[in-house]
């Protein structure tokens, strides 16, 4: 019998880093210079056939406005089981950001530990829930810019990332690997 998995997952980082036209590219294959700013949180929703027995509905969370205020509220957090998290590759201030972003999600979301009493006291909060880290707007690099990035393999182990990716909404560069990554690691907690 087929078994359905919905997942919650959140799309954090700075303001204009490209958060919306990366849901846009992966759910709706558009992209379009001109998203007006998300109001609120708002979420899309897209159907993977995952394996012969699981469909999974990963539900992709957006928002704005928050965006300035570097947090987001835990009714944002609650029940998420994953997060990308996005910033500019050509404004380093919203790399800077990245580290404020997944503080706060280690802070207010964590998997829930389905154990016994004794082992999830033992546990304190349970355990982060999987990020990845997406470097967005990677079309705009000239390739000798790549070079001076900062060594992010080390930076995204140092920090619990389970994995990182130049990306690039405008021409679908690596959004669907980015995602998928996320997702195998999220269906690897079980
Ligand atoms: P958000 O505030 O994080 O949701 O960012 P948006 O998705 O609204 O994007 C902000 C601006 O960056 C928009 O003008 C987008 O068209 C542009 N943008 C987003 N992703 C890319 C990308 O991969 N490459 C380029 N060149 N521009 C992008
Ligand atoms: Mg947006």
């Amino acid at each position: 019998m087929q078994q359905q998995r919905l997942l919650k997952v959140l799309v954090i980082g700075d303001l204009g880093v490209g958060k919306t036209s990366i849901i846009k590219r992966y759910v709706h294959q558009i992209f379009s210079q001109h998203y007006r700013a998300t109001i609120g949180v708002d979420f899309a929703l897209k159907i993977l056939n995952w394996d012969h027995k699981t469909v999974v509905r990963l539900q992709l969370w957006d928002i704005a406005g928050q965006e300035r205020y570097g947090n987001m509220t835990r009714v944002y957090y609650r029940e998420a089981v994953g997060a990308l998290v996005v910033f500019d590759m050509t404004r380093a201030s919203t790399f800077q950001a990245v580290l404020k972003w997944k503080r706060d999600l280690d802070s207010k979301a964590v998997l829930k530990w389905k154990g016994d009493l004794d082992s999830k006291v033992a546990l304190g909060n349970g355990r982060p829930i999987p990020a990845v880290l997406l470097g967005n707007k990677c079309d705009q690099l000239s390739t000798g810019l790549c070079s001076k990035l900062p060594k992010l393999e080390n930076f995204t182990r140092d920090h619990g990332f389970v994995g990182w990716y130049e990306t690039s909404a405008k021409d679908n560069t690596n959004i669907d690997a980015a995602i998928m990554c996320l997702v195998e690691s999220i269906m690897a907690v079980e």
